[in-house]
């Protein structure tokens, strides 16, 4: 409780502290000498590391990727991840973005809550331990990311130039504490279109979905047709059978076709009505049999559906810890030339990518479809029974006098970047999560009520 008293102390500093750092607009931005990820990003690192010094630790900034600050001796040492770069603001903010005002309570602004008011409720935790004197056996670093909105890069430097921590959290996602989070993939499956209909009928166009990780809520195609009753008509019949959103335009040569589907996260397809998957559905129904463009609607007709953990595709993984997989379509892309379209596939934590890849490319086989541009990060799991994770669940318990259980999820945090460390906070159960998006706010109870967690966090992970 003496730490928690410390911390009411510090409080109006703490408040300070982060409107100071939320004023920075730090986007990543055009890179400059030691700057590499732009002026806002590195004003930002430098803003941090003063404060850092100003609360009276020893610092250092690693050629402008990454910094930290650190406290106490031994060769071991506990660390604290999280990041100042953010988001583009966006439009629709009732206060401004980068002014980091008071209302009612809350601290408005972009990176309020992701991240740089946890990272310094982080920071302040450790100041409370420091003026206390309270004996460690393990070094401390609260380390400043700046790059994790746009690839983590700055992890891949930290790493190769100082050893990891021994053990540790990151501020950067949700409490109680995310003990496993899956194996992500995306990638394009790609094939060459040689024919797309016929003389009197053919799919000029199609495109849909924005983001892979994203269940598309639209999909267009233009199919150029000489009777365009036809495929009125053909979607006329397919609509009496269907509840699909679709609908037809005709613009000069072609009829237009829209598909209105609803949009989810990536990692919860089951949640969302995939636009593209019901354009194809139509599609297969038109007179374009034998041609390259109908052979591949018609396999993904046949091996994905509206199916969202990839049964038929030979895929479905799952376990007891983090269960099903999830697959996506998120995007895509026909012209006259080719067929790209956008996945992306979630596995469960006790399996390994080969697990997933295999028989995708056993199911894929004599398609003509390639697979490209292929990105992955392995699962992170710890055990329940794993002592970091009984630590900080422990703390968030002894601190909210709540119950809490470990989460297993589906997106991948910035813990996966460092090794040896959990997600934990700093959004409490039912609060909204307002990362990335307008009038993002922290509320300052929330920011104090954070400060506490990771003040005692810290403290039992490197007393
Ligand atoms: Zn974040």
């Amino acid at each position: 409780m003496e730490l928690n008293k410390k911390i009411h102390e510090l409080k109006e500093e703490l408040i300070k502290s982060t409107q100071e750092i939320m004023r920075i607009k730090s986007v990543e931005e055009e890179a400059k000498e030691n700057m590499p990820f732009g002026e806002g990003v590195s004003k930002a690192l430098e803003c941090a590391l003063e404060i850092s010094r100003r609360l009276g630790f020893k610092t250092k900034n690693l050629d402008g990727y990454v910094g930290y600050a650190e406290y106490g001796e031994g060769e071991d040492y506990i660390g604290v991840l999280g990041h100042l770069d953010v988001v583009p603001e966006g439009d629709g903010w009732v206060y401004p973005p980068y002014e980091a005002e008071i209302h009612h309570g809350k601290i408005y602004g972009r990176g309020a809550l992701d991240d740089k008011g946890p990272i310094m409720a982080a920071l302040y935790g450790l100041k409370a331990i420091k003026d206390l004197n309270l004996p460690l056996s393990k070094k401390v670093r609260i380390i400043f990311g700046t790059n994790e909105e746009t690839g983590s890069k700055e992890m891949e430097y930290y790493l190769k130039k100082e050893k990891p921590p021994v053990a540790g959290f990151t501020p950067d996602a949700e409490y109680p504490l995310i003990y496993a989070e899956k194996g992500i993939t995306s990638f394009d499956l790609v094939r060459k279109l040689e024919s797309l209909g016929t003389d009197e009928i053919f799919i000029k166009y199609i495109n849909g979905g924005q983001r892979v990780n994203m269940v598309p809520d639209y999909c267009e195609s233009g199919i150029v047709v000489k009777e365009k009753d036809t495929v009125i008509k053909a979607l006329e019949k397919f609509k009496q059978s269907s509840e699909f959103n679709l609908t037809a335009h005709i613009k000069s040569d072609m009829v237009v076709i829209k598909s209105i589907g609803v949009s989810a996260h990536g990692s919860l397809p089951h949640l969302g009505k995939n636009a593209i998957m019901q354009m194809f559905k139509f599609l297969a129904t038109l007179p374009i049999k034998d041609s390259d463009i109908y052979k591949f609607i018609e396999f993904f007709n046949q091996y994905v559906g509206f199916e969202c953990d990839g049964k038929s595709f030979g895929v479905a993984l799952s376990d007891e810890e983090s269960g099903k997989l999830s697959f996506n379509i998120g995007t895509i892309e026909m012209n006259e030339e080719k067929i790209n379209l956008g996945l992306n596939l979630r596995y469960p934590v006790t399996y390994t990518f080969e697990d997933v890849l295999n028989p995708l490319k056993e199911t894929l086989k004599n398609t003509g479809i390639e697979i490209d541009n292929m990105s992955h990060q392995k699962p992170l799991y710890f055990s329940k029974d794993h002592d970091l994770v009984k630590t900080l669940i422990n703390v968030y318990n002894d601190q909210t006098g709540k119950r809490g259980e470990p989460l297993a999820i589906g997106g991948g945090t910035y813990a996966k970047e460092m090794p040896n460390i959990l997600a934990f906070g700093p959004i409490f159960p039912g609060k909204p999560d307002l990362d990335h998006q307008a009038n993002e706010y922290i509320e300052i109870d929330d920011l104090i009520m954070n400060s506490k967690i990771y003040a005692h966090a810290i403290y039992e992970l490197a007393k």
